[in-house]
């Protein structure tokens, strides 16, 4: 019979009696050993979910605990069904080693940075690359591991499964699983009114259930995968073609758009932040978009988002991933598409499309530890304008400000605010000193597209050139004690959804676009979001398609009909 403690057996009748115990060895049966684990995982790994689901009740109500109570039995009769269905006496321990380890380094993570493990924290976590790795670990890890990895795997390497005759354990199973169902509904029903009104106004907290959030999520990222490793992307716009004003175009046209990382609008020095962080794009003639909204935030949303033609205003994902993005379809229509990346990739967006990294480029100085500072993506600029034909597009896609490493981000030269932290762990920095290396990372992104800016500028005489920038999504630096980003969208702070944009042109550019750069900065108050992204390069570049919707071209009431009124 299944209970929650271990118990010394007798050898069942007709099996070789199993040695006997030595002094540190438990023996117990597969369901004793997944209900103690439960009741672990429930106890050690669930203090954040009982901490959100709790928020807002009054903790002197004795229906508050009552409530607390009916979860921990849900909990714990979930992840004991859970197992149960994969659990026998030879994969019980490798099953529950997996999740021991899986959720002390979850449990620390979500502590640390207050993450929630849904499909695109298990995505960011599958993709991070050893660099990104090295700077998210720390020493503070370790005690933490010992803890709750390493002691709970000796204790488990101590157990000795006790061998049931197979109709035994398969009744014992049956009447485990049942029990589990019957604790399960037992207490839903004995909560259903605030466990209903937790599932309808805070469902994101099921994300915090630990281990079977991780299991969850990562279930949802191999089957999504495997169906579109299957299945190539699903061409879109088949009709693009370039507009009537390429034939009139006198010079090459190179647009370039820089994705930003992490980068959050409200320690935007062209927002009216108090600080000046943007030193050098102030002192050129931008277009500052100042209330700009994010798709995603984390990279894995917002990349496959923004290119994509209906972003978050109908947001679905298996539709944005298995299908093309923009630079396919203006790669369609002829134009020269590149993507350099100094980050984790571009996620599907240029796939089948060129393009390199700074990495491989092996720019002298600016490259260590498998990382490269952003300046690299410029490398090699003034040759491709010297040699530009035709339209191009060149997307950069900056490293930015990625956290928690702020100080890594930028050369020592723009360690201007300080005291900075300089410890890959945020914990052993003051707010103060987060803010300071945080703010000297956007000084050097500043930099970065003034200098990108200065290069186009510089041959403006016989390539007409543009360029967009704009973040990907924010980053949280204290505030409400939330860190780093990626809080589910529908309750994420504004410090994470809302990015910077600017955008600067070349007069030629402006000219042969009949772009009114007046109208479009009197227009740059107006909110506008990722959604945009697709279909106003579609109008900048001229590029027609069923696709364009002239709704989102944050472009369009600004550009007057260059062909028309060339006639
Ligand atoms: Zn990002």
């Amino acid at each position: 019979m299944a209970g929650v403690s271990f118990e010394w057996s007798t050898p069942p009748r007709g099996l070789p009696a199993p040695e006997a115990p030595s002094r540190f060895t438990f023996n117990a049966s597969v369901e004793q050993v997944l209900v103690v684990a439960s009741v672990f995982f429930v106890l050690a790994a669930n203090r954040p979910f009982f901490a959100a689901a709790m928020h807002g009740h009054d903790p002197a109500d004795p229906a508050t605990w009552g409530f607390v109570l009916a979860l921990a039995t849900l909990l714990t009769s979930a992840h004991f069904l859970m197992m149960a269905l994969v659990a026998n006496r030879w994969t019980l321990k490798p099953v529950l080693a997996v999740l021991i380890v899986a959720t002390a380094l979850a449990t620390y993570f979500m502590a640390r940075y207050s993450v929630y493990f849904d499909a695109t924290m298990v995505r960011n976590v599958l993709r991070t690359d050893p660099s990104e790795a090295r700077e998210l670990l720390s020493l503070t890890l370790l005690p933490h591991l010992l803890l709750y990895a390493v002691l709970p795997l000796v204790l488990l390497a101590r157990v000795r499964i006790v061998n049931r005759p197979l109709l035994r354990a398969g009744l014992v199973r049956a009447l485990a699983l049942l029990l589990a169902v019957a604790a399960a509904v037992a207490s839903v029903l004995a909560a259903s009114q605030p466990f209903a009104s937790l599932m309808r106004n805070h469902r994101e907290v099921r994300y915090l259930i630990t281990p079977g959030n991780v299991v969850w999520s990562l279930g949802a990222v191999l089957a999504s995968d495997s169906r579109h490793a299957v299945r190539p992307l699903q061409p879109i716009g088949l009709d693009a073609r370039p507009g009537p004003s390429w034939a009139q175009r006198s010079k090459p046209m190179v647009m370039v758009l820089v994705v930003g990382e992490t980068v959050r609008a409200a320690n935007w020095g062209l927002n009216g932040y108090a600080r000046q962080t943007t030193p050098e794009l102030a002192r050129l003639p931008l277009v500052n978009f100042s209330d700009v909204v994010s798709c995603g935030t984390n990279t894995e949303v917002s990349l496959p988002c923004m290119f994509a033609p209906v972003g978050r205003r109908d947001y679905d994902e298996r539709r944005i991933r298995g299908s093309q993005g923009l630079l396919h379809v203006l790669a369609r229509a002829g134009v020269a598409v590149q993507w350099r990346d100094n980050q984790s990739g571009c996620k599907g967006v240029c796939d089948g499309l060129p393009n390199d990294s700074v990495q491989s480029l092996d720019v002298p100085g600016l490259c260590s530890d498998g990382r490269c500072l952003d300046e690299g993506l410029g490398h090699g600029l003034d040759q491709r304008l010297a040699q530009a034909r035709g339209t191009q597009l060149l997307v950069l896609h900056m490293l930015g400000n990625h956290g928690p490493a702020y100080f890594r981000r930028y050369p020592s030269t723009f360690a201007r605010f300080t005291p900075a932290c300089e410890n890959d762990d945020l914990q052993h920095c003051s707010r103060e000193q987060i803010v300071n290396a945080y703010d000297n990372a956007l000084l050097y992104t500043d930099h970065v597209l003034a200098s990108l800016i200065r290069q186009l500028g510089a041959q403006a005489d016989r390539v007409d050139s543009a360029l967009l920038y704009v973040s990907d999504h924010g980053e949280s630096l204290g505030e409400n004690r939330l860190f780093l980003h990626g809080i589910p969208y529908p309750i994420a702070p504004s410090v994470q959804t809302r990015v910077p944009m600017v955008l600067w042109t070349s007069p030629g550019f402006a000219q042969t676009t009949g772009l009114d750069l007046a109208c479009l900065r009197q227009r740059a108050g107006v909110s506008v979001s990722h959604d945009h992204l697709f279909h106003s390069l579609l109008g900048l570049l001229d590029v027609q398609t069923q696709l364009y919707d002239p709704q989102w071209d944050f472009s369009a009431t600004c550009r007057h009909d260059v062909v028309g009124s060339a006639r």
